[in-house]
């Protein structure tokens, strides 16, 4: 990806905050979440998968309504749809990376969480039925620099 193509929001303490309205609300997301404890978590039709207690990286996409998308990540009570919504029952969003684009950019940047060090995957096909990646879940024991 060329520099300076798309830009980076660290929206972690900063949620809430007004947006401009230049920026389009379509774009891919980095969720960092931490597991406080080990868990074994069905992950609906995926199946039963221990994850280990420590620091996953989710990354998905929402070309229509990336704010929305991430209000509904951050909510506790909602129907289970996605694949992570089952793993965020035990878990908490420590961190929302947003990377505003209309770009299909989803599968590099999880291939890049992927190459960080540390990063393991620990559910085959977690978050992604509709691509053809491993997986749009990374595991670290120890906190990623994204
Ligand atoms: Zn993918």
């Amino acid at each position: 990806m060329a520099q300076g193509e798309f830009y980076q929001q660290r929206a972690g303490e900063r949620a809430g905050r007004p947006t401009s309205r230049r920026r389009p609300d379509a774009g891919v997301y980095h969720l960092i979440i931490r597991l406080p404890r080990a868990a074994r978590v069905r992950v609906g039709r995926l199946g039963l998968f221990t994850f280990p207690a420590g620091w996953y990286v989710y990354t998905g996409s929402a070309m229509n309504g990336l704010r929305a998308r991430i209000a509904r990540h951050r909510r506790r009570r909602k129907k289970l749809h996605w694949h992570i919504d089952y793993l965020l029952r035990r878990a908490e969003i420590v961190e929302v990376i947003e990377v505003p684009t209309r770009r299909r950019v989803e599968c590099a940047r999880h291939r890049h969480v992927l190459r960080l060090p540390g990063a393991q995957v620990p559910a085959p096909g977690f978050g992604s039925s509709d691509c053809r990646c491993i997986s749009h879940l990374a595991y670290f024991a120890r906190r990623p620099q994204l």
